[in-house]
């Protein structure tokens, strides 16, 4: 039994003073407000909950900074980036997988993320010796080693765009017929336990068949797993499934899928009013990865049409380009204040706080997609938590109502102190417990990567 005493704490989507929060075998156990502390308590000034990332390709962490330089022919784009990202998972394999996972994921805790859900199709290595468990074994592993709440989603891929029948020369990498990858999905959910789950997905429209797709979605269904799928990134897959089937990705989904609460669909950035508005009936959760989309020059997805409709949101790291949660949340309403003109676009209510919604809300889906459905930080919920120092010189002058707006929107310090997965300290005085081994590993991991 650990109990914890924070003057002010964020739980169950508000404020509250002087509270107490109780943890036992992982797990909240109850918290009271405006109480004292016992000596036994561990004292802290602000706590707040853990923040889920919803969608992630962890082996990317070693592609970073490394695609930003202008290519002689001048063509810049989503694409040309892929080609180098194809280039790195052709020298992935578990001894390199690993080590870049546990830098990717200390990171992630240090900067308050707790939970992720690692959308992986590298399903063999790099020289073709090694197969989708020993690929999975490595993420796992390394998820374990740091101390960070996995769900792990196997995702088919199994041709190379709309109307094709096979994939590319690197794309083989990706390759698990439907068999194997159910097979593999028993492999993983076999390792489940209180820290580690599985979900399913599938890697995009273009990537799949439609009886695939059926057969994914129904063993999703079958066992109530949260259930991904790439939509609507890219303009160019966006006209391909018009071509194909006469409708845009979100709209040709919904007229053929039933699609539930376990789903997310991940950046339906160019998705149209009345595709969200029949979205938005189903409880599904879509997650944005702002400065992965920014950085691939995607586009913005129409977020205060998504917000009007009382839509659910998450977020994701997934290129790696940053691993920041409230950088993730300023650059959701940075990016629509520019084209917008106009400020506090997500916060939707008079006299709400644009941080402390965004924060809320990402918390609430992102939690969702990654398959945990309690109210974070409520009895029965996980120890999943964040403690910030208050006398951090961003939060000075803030009372608690705008101590997440500060988080968010004052980007020029990291005030985190600690950070709690399952009831274990992973961080603490802002790095990760083992960070500096973790940081020679990788490091000599990715120079031999890339030298
Ligand atoms: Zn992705």
């Amino acid at each position: 039994m650990t109990s914890l005493f924070a003057k002010r704490a964020y739980l169950e989507a508000r404020w509250h003073e002087q509270v107490r929060i109780t943890i036992d075998d992982g797990k909240i156990t109850c918290w009271d407000a405006s109480t004292s502390p016992l000596p036994s308590d561990e004292l802290f000034d602000i706590i707040i909950p853990g923040v889920p990332i919803a969608h992630s390709h962890v082996f990317q962490r070693a592609l970073a900074g490394h695609c930003e330089r202008k290519s002689p022919s001048d063509r810049d784009d989503f694409w040309s980036w892929r080609s180098n990202m194809y280039k790195l998972a052709e020298k992935l394999n578990p001894d390199s997988l690993k080590p870049i996972a546990r830098q990717a994921f200390s990171e992630m805790l240090a900067a308050g993320y707790t939970s992720v859900a690692e959308f992986h199709y590298i399903h063999h290595s790099g020289d073709r010796m090694h197969g989708a468990n020993n690929m999975f074994d490595a993420i796992v592993e390394a998820a374990q080693d740091v101390g960070i709440r996995l769900t792990y989603l196997p995702i088919l891929y199994e041709r190379a765009g709309f109307g094709r029948s096979n994939l590319n020369t690197t794309q083989q990498l990706f390759a698990l017929n439907l068999d194997d990858l159910f097979d593999h999905f028993s492999y993983a959910n076999a390792q489940a336990d209180s820290s580690m789950s599985v979900g399913l997905g599938v890697h995009s429209l273009r990537a799949v068949s439609e009886s695939s797709l059926k057969q994914v979605v129904n063993l999703a269904k079958n066992e109530e797993c949260p259930m991904h799928i790439h939509i609507a990134e890219q303009t160019g897959e966006v006209d391909e499934c018009i071509a194909t089937h006469g409708a845009k990705p979100v709209r040709w989904l919904l007229d053929n899928f039933e699609v539930e609460d376990n789903w997310c669909l991940v950046h339906a950035t160019h998705s149209d009013e009345k595709e969200l508005a029949s979205l938005s009936s189903t409880s599904a959760v879509i997650c944005l990865c702002p400065t992965t989309e920014a950085n691939l020059g995607d586009g913005i997805f129409p977020m205060k049409v998504w917000k009007t409709l009382e839509g659910g949101i998450a977020i994701g790291s997934d290129s790696q380009i940053s691993i920041n949660p409230f950088e993730e949340l300023r650059w959701l309403e940075y990016g629509h204040r520019l084209v917008l003109r106009s400020r506090n676009i997500y916060a939707k209510k008079p006299s709400t706080y644009t941080g402390e919604t965004l924060f809320q809300d990402a918390v609430l889906g992102g939690n969702r997609a990654c398959g945990h459905w309690r109210t974070p930080l409520a009895p029965g919920s996980n120890a999943d938590l964040i403690t910030i120092n208050e006398d951090s010189p961003i939060l000075a002058g803030h009372k608690s109502d705008s101590v997440l707006d500060a988080l968010t929107f004052c980007g020029i310090h990291n005030a985190i102190d600690r950070v709690m997965v399952s009831g274990q300290w992973v961080v603490k005085e802002g790095r990760h417990v083992t960070s500096s081994k973790l940081e020679e590993e990788y490091a000599e991991c990715v120079n031999r990567l890339w030298n």
